[in-house]
């Protein structure tokens, strides 16, 4: 295996430990989250004989933006530690790939990370205030429905809360949140699965951006890549496996939110390094070919994969186009995808 093939097999395998964390991150937030949920409907349910939206709204509001404080607050803790952890293990990932090759360390600035847009033009701080508000307004918005519309209180709960599969309970002082399907809470829980995930892709992406830079000198150039399943959107799928070199402008990542992309450097061949071949192990030298490595992209899998895959990937009526002739790349114009309606 040359090391340009090493290494995008150890950032593979490496994207799958970061879900891991994007599931505890989730976790975290879910359980803020759930309590804040919690926290409303009691606050509805006591103020509910007064039917006072104003006062219900203030409430609910302060109830929102106080978790919207404590997300960002646990993601303080969580994230730096991530950004440094990511810089050591790719590190450690470099100095088994191609050992003998100076490394150099990175400096991770928190602040830096923090200030920089995570998605689709958005800080983090941004997009966790995006949650509290989009919560606030969506049970405030049927709060006040329900009231103009004279429904019951146990209405209003099961138009919020949904039904629940198991009731959020404490636990010796520990809040277990509870599980629930439908109920507009339930949605907006989503959300927090998709703030944890482009947190972690962020900070990961950033903080190893800033250790790439750091050895531009043995890197000649970076190719994206994606997440390979049927949620990988077709936009990104398309910029799947594209090539960059060193001081082309590409994208940051993650594009938007949820985005699973990477960059993966192509290190040069170690005559363009000019090392002189004594310096290098032996194994070292070998690999060090400077060639892209061998990569099944998105549209390579797209092509292989059978009609009903196809469908899931594309949706049906885009497979159906592409099945019969048109090309991927036409479902797309300028980055953005083609609404069915744009497309005939
Ligand atoms: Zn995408």
């Amino acid at each position: 295996m040359t090391a340009n093939e090493a290494l995008l097999k150890a950032l593979i395998e490496h994207a799958e430990k970061l879900e891991d964390l994007t599931q505890d991150e989730y976790e975290t937030i879910l359980v803020l989250l759930e309590a804040a949920h919690a926290e409303a409907l009691g606050q509805i349910s006591t103020l509910w004989r007064e039917k006072d939206i104003g006062e219900i709204a203030t409430r609910v509001n302060m109830t929102y933006s106080e978790v919207t404080n404590k997300i960002k607050a646990a993601m303080d803790k969580s994230l730096p530690r991530l950004a440094d952890n990511e810089v050591t293990q790719i590190q450690a990932m470099l100095e088994e790939i191609i050992p003998g090759v100076a490394i150099k360390g990175a400096m991770v600035e928190w602040q830096k990370i923090a200030e920089r847009p995570a998605a689709a033009g958005s800080t983090l701080a941004q997009l966790v205030d995006a949650l509290g508000v989009n919560n606030m307004t969506d049970v405030v918005e049927t709060t006040k429905r329900a009231i103009e519309q004279g429904k019951t209180l146990e209405a209003l709960v099961l138009e919020l809360r949904g039904r629940a599969v198991r009731r959020a309970k404490w636990v010796g002082g520990k809040y277990v949140a509870g599980k629930y399907t439908g109920g507009i809470m339930t949605v907006d829980t989503r959300q927090a699965e998709a703030l944890a995930r482009t947190a972690v892709m962020h900070v990961s992406n950033t903080a190893r951006d800033i250790f790439w830079q750091a050895n531009e000198d043995i890197i000649k150039g970076y190719m994206r890549v994606e997440t390979l399943d049927e949620r990988t959107c077709i936009e990104c799928g398309l910029e799947d496996g594209r090539i960059y070199g060193v001081n082309e402008p590409k994208p940051f990542l993650p594009v938007h939110i949820n985005c699973r992309a990477y960059y993966c450097p192509l290190f040069k061949s170690f005559r363009e390094l000019g090392i002189d071949a004594d310096e290098l192990p032996e194994t070292t030298r070998a690999s060090m070919n400077g060639q892209v490595p061998k990569y099944t992209t998105w549209k390579d899998m797209l092509e292989s994969a059978s009609p009903k895959e196809q469908a899931e990937i594309l949706g049906p009526t885009r497979a159906k186009l592409y099945q019969q002739g048109m090309p991927v790349e036409s479902f797309v114009k300028d980055g953005k995808l083609l609404t069915l309606k744009e497309l005939k």
